[in-house]
């Protein structure tokens, strides 16, 4: 099996599924984002710019390497921000930098160009060409890759209930996610996963003690 068919996406949000690109199994860290190719896979498969929509990516193997160092870094900074909220900590200013280097990098660029006015009665009235502001949403830097991901950061930050960020709770993933069930009380990152996994052993447990 490769190891990027491993990904998995149902944190609730971009930045806590970047973290679930590395986890600890109990005896050994399992890291999904070994190379660049790991971090365009990842991209591609939550609709952020890749290869295809950004050039710049699949032409510059330097610019590869820089995107796959970046993701590491903010992965690390997303870790330490989670944690210290979770922690009821402020997060450390130095990683809240680290965000606002990439949140100030535009994910969006912006362009002015001509509108040719072509009616007559337009032309007629004296109209000249007009200009416009396109936008594409198309990420215009390696850095401006990460924004979407940077963003969702902060608005864990900033708009997120600290008790709702959780791990896991089966010892061998620790997976992260959002707990946004009405309850508050979910457990498992997926119950496909980890809570169906966890109830079939509960049931083997308890006929174990009956027997
Ligand atoms: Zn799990």
């Amino acid at each position: 099996m490769k190891q990027n068919s491993q990904f998995v996406f149902d944190a609730g949000t971009l930045a806590l599924d970047l973290l679930n690109t590395w986890r600890f199994d109990g005896s050994q860290a399992l890291d999904l984002l070994q190379n660049p190719e790991d971090v365009v896979t990842w991209l591609a498969a939550v609709s952020l710019p890749s290869d295809a929509s950004f050039p710049e990516l699949s032409s510059s193997p330097p610019n590869r390497r820089i995107l796959l160092d970046e993701a590491l870094w903010l992965r690390q900074d997303i870790l330490l921000i989670v944690q210290s909220l979770v922690a009821g900590k402020v997060p450390p200013p130095y990683t809240i930098h680290a965000l606002n280097r990439i949140l100030t990098e535009s994910g969006t660029s912006f362009r002015l160009d001509s509108l040719i006015i072509t009616s007559e009665e337009e032309q007629s009235e004296g109209m000249q060409d007009q200009l416009v502001l396109d936008a594409h949403e198309h990420a215009s830097s390696v850095l401006g890759v990460l924004q979407p991901i940077a963003l969702s950061a902060a608005r864990i930050v900033t708009e997120e209930n600290p008790t709702r960020i959780r791990q896991c709770a089966a010892r061998d993933c620790m997976y992260w996610f959002l707990d946004t069930s009405k309850s508050g009380r979910r457990r498992w990152c997926s119950m496909s996963r980890c809570g169906n996994r966890a109830k079939a052993a509960k049931h083997y447990r308890q006929r174990s003690e009956l027997s």
